[in-house]
């Protein structure tokens, strides 16, 4: 028997689906969290690598790069590929299936029950992998971001929504993205994303990171053009510095050029309109 090479080191199977495309027309910018519509078994991550690989019967015009269930993660399609999963966002996304149900509510029955609670922790591993290895921001985007282009994690609903080319609704309204999302950062191991007024600087990610970017290049477009990435980088930190430097020679700042920004350039930024 032929064993091939997984993409995530934590899938332990791979079974290739039927339908795809190879390439991709677009590069990777999303992941994606998908729902099965199967039962919380043990096997659903085999089950549904078997179903789009038309083992158990003819495949459907459908695939996933990856299947989750509470013990288990498969591969079905390489990243490198364009599965059939997310309309509108295959060609830029990584798509994931779980074991389980969109109409889960958020409830010891539901989202919080054993199997589930097994699941997404075993999830947030993968979503930490693929997202570490493509640079995918750790950070939920809103159906505006999505739409605007921006980089991070999604759900099929947001797609059927910003897209319109799906009516699907996975992975329902009460899943836990907060819990979620604070798993896969803690997963990465890297720094939680800071919430609004706390210090941000190089290592920072989160939303507040992204939208000071986006105030950044859209009020000093000379000298910042940043990637709004979410993600306090070295070239975040050479812009701060330069508005730092600016400024001060302006009488508007009179801390350090440090290239952090805590509160003192978060006031000075805020006189120049950048609020975040
Ligand atoms: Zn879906």
């Amino acid at each position: 028997m032929t064993t091939l090479t997984t993409d995530s080191p934590l899938a332990t199977s791979y079974v290739q689906a039927t339908n795809y495309y190879e390439g991709r027309n677009r590069p990777i910018r999303v992941a994606v969290f998908h729902t099965m519509e199967y039962p919380e078994r043990p096997t659903g991550a085999e089950w549904c690598l078997n179903y789009f690989a038309g083992k158990l019967g003819k495949a459907p015009m459908a695939s996933v790069h990856y299947t989750c269930d509470a013990d288990s993660i498969g591969q079905g399609v390489r990243e490198k590929d364009t599965a059939f999963t997310t309309p509108g966002a295959n060609a830029d996304g990584i798509s994931v299936e779980h074991a389980g149900y969109a109409a889960q509510r958020d409830d010891a029955t539901g989202w919080q029950d054993d199997y589930s609670t097994r699941l997404l922790d075993n999830s947030a591993r993968l979503f930490a992998d693929i997202c570490t290895r493509n640079r995918i921001p750790l950070v939920h985007l809103s159906d505006a971001q999505l739409a605007a282009g921006a980089r991070g994690i999604i759900g099929h609903d947001q797609a059927t929504r910003v897209y319109r080319k799906s009516t699907h609704t996975d992975p329902g309204t009460h899943f836990p993205w907060s819990r979620f999302m604070a798993a896969v950062v803690k997963a990465a191991g890297r720094p939680a994303p800071a919430p609004s007024g706390q210090v941000l600087s190089l290592g920072s990610v989160g939303e507040n990171v992204r939208h000071l970017q986006q105030g950044l290049n859209r009020v000093f477009p000379t000298y910042s053009r940043l990637s709004t990435d979410g993600s306090y980088g070295p070239r975040t930190v050479a812009v701060i510095r330069e508005f730092q430097t600016r400024a001060k020679a302006a009488g508007r700042y009179t801390s350090g050029v440090d290239g952090i920004t805590g509160p003192a350039t978060r006031k000075a930024l805020a006189s120049y309109g950048v609020t975040f």
